[in-house]
């Protein structure tokens, strides 16, 4: 159901800019949380329902370890409650280098004469999603620059030939994109390409160290991004993931960004954002970041804390630039997906030679290099269920989290059989050593704790993919 500005009588908010700085401040500095409201916040957070923005500055206010202790016990017990243990691996596939804007943090910016200028041609795309495929990615996300070149069609152009690669029994199965904003047409000719989900990360939400930051080309129109996703709503795109770049303006001002934004287009569109993330700042070429905003490990973990318990229907992305521990620990903490085997250098999933990191030819450096196997390893010993499910896109059920969050029973009925079909893929097609093993053991330990109808056509479609069918799912 579309917003209807006159049935409800309040004014249209649609693709105006929504962020009031003043406000956000305000509520950062007047909200004085003592422990006990803290831990209403937490309960209303548990019992499901979503945190205004005041009760969120409650839990961005609550200093001490006591406290903050408290913020990541209830998220590691809603992320529990309503998530269970399953975790979404993806992939980013550089496309294209090229960029118009200047962006001071990313090794793209147009004034940076050190990059390595490169846009992949089909070719060289089909050979990078085969060496995907042969990894066991079934869900990528496509990364561009900003340029002309890097046209809706272009962009149309690309997701359909990722789908049309198929080799053995690989093939992917979600698409999507992080690309600059576009207009309305734009983004509806991207859509019917097929993807899933379209990105765009505001950066930061303060309008004066955006300005600061974005120098130069199309980006520095700060209210262009902020209402992008709201022309891809107009344009039918509804999983729409939003973001800030962590370390580029104080950590409290862009969680209270981003719940604003939930809240304009949950208002605007009836449905939130798709999936949040929240990068932090890494190494890029010449990058020499003011470290007044660096964002701590611990407030790091903090901030995916709260935004589980302020968006607890949101899927968060935690990414390969943080390292293997920092994962391992916030992981714990309610975030659904997560990439696997990442490779930034463009071209180098196909091209192994550069194992080496390049930093003339990368965006900026990761922190986890490592397989696909690996992390698919690690996440079964820490009774993780890792999952490559797109079943909802497919079957046109989006807005998906909104459901596994509110559809009594969603999750039981069908994330979690999904979770097993498409791990005991992943075994079957590119499982090695122990980790055939674990697979096994995590399917049983799950199917043991399903109801028994379900666990029962689990079992049989389990048994048609040992047997060679594939793309099973509920
Ligand atoms: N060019 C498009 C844009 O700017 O929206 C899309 C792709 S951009 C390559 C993807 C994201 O990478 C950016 O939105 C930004 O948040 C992030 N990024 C840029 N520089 C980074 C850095 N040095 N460290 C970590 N993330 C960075
Ligand atoms: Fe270009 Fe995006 Fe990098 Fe900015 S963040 S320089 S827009 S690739």
């Amino acid at each position: 159901m579309r917003f209807n500005p006159e049935k409800l009588s309040i004014p249209d908010q649609r693709m105006q800019p929504f962020i009031d700085p003043e406000e956000i401040w305000n509520l950062i500095n007047t909200t004085k949380p003592d422990k006990l409201r803290v831990r209403d916040v937490i309960a209303k957070s548990l019992d499901k329902q979503r945190l205004t923005m005041e009760e969120t500055a409650v839990l961005v206010n609550a200093v001490g370890t006591g406290l903050a202790d408290e913020i990541k016990q209830g998220a590691r017990e809603l992320k529990q409650r309503v998530y269970g243990n399953r975790i979404v691996l993806f992939a980013p596939l550089y496309v294209g280098n090229r960029c118009i804007n200047n962006c001071k943090y990313c090794g793209f910016r147009t004034s940076n004469e050190k990059a390595i200028r490169k846009t992949l041609t089909d070719n060289e795309l089909i050979e990078e999603v085969v060496a995907l495929e042969e990894n066991g990615q079934k869900r990528l996300i496509l990364v561009y620059g900003e340029h002309p070149d890097y046209s809706p069609e272009f962009i149309a152009h690309s997701v359909k030939l990722v789908y049309g690669v198929k080799k053995g029994n690989g093939e992917i199965r979600r698409v999507n994109i992080n690309a600059a904003p576009l207009d309305i047409e734009g983004f509806r000719t991207v859509k019917e390409s097929g993807i899933g989900t379209y990105q765009v990360f505001q950066e930061t939400y303060h309008p004066e160290a955006y300005k600061w930051y974005h120098l130069g080309g199309k980006k520095k129109d700060y209210d262009w991004r902020l209402t992008s996703l709201d022309r891809a709503q107009e344009a039918g795109i509804d999983d729409v993931g939003i973001g800030a770049l962590f370390g580029l303006y104080d950590w409290r001002f862009e969680v209270m960004g981003l719940v604003r934004h939930t809240n304009h287009l949950e208002a605007c569109y009836n449905v939130g954002p798709h999936t949040i993330s929240f990068p932090r700042i890494k190494d890029a070429v010449d990058l020499n970041p003011d470290k007044k905003y660096e964002t701590a490990d611990d407030d790091f973990k903090k901030l995916v804390a709260i935004l589980r318990l302020a968006v607890p229907y949101t899927g968060l992305i935690l990414t390969a630039r943080e390292a293997p521990e920092i994962r391992k620990e916030v992981l714990q903490y309610g975030v659904s997906q997560i990439d696997g085997g990442t490779k930034l250098e463009i071209g180098s999933y196909a091209d192994s030679k550069s194992e080496e990191q390049n930093l003339n030819r990368e965006q900026f450096r990761i922190s986890d290099a490592r397989t696909l196997a690996e992390v698919i390893d690690e996440l079964l010993s820490d009774d993780y269920l890792p999952s490559f499910c797109t079943s909802c896109y497919r079957m046109g059920r989006t807005g998906e989290h909104f459901m596994e969050f509110s559809v009594p029973g969603f999750i039981k009925r069908f994330c979690t059989p999904n979770a097993i079909l498409t791990l005991a893929e992943y075994i079957c097609d590119y499982g090695q050593g122990v980790t055939v093993e674990k697979g096994w053991l995590a399917i049983e330990k799950n199917l043991a704790s399903m109801e028994p109808d379900i666990a029962a056509v689990t079992r049989e479609k389990i048994g048609r993919i040992k047997t060679g069918e594939r793309d099973l799912y509920f």
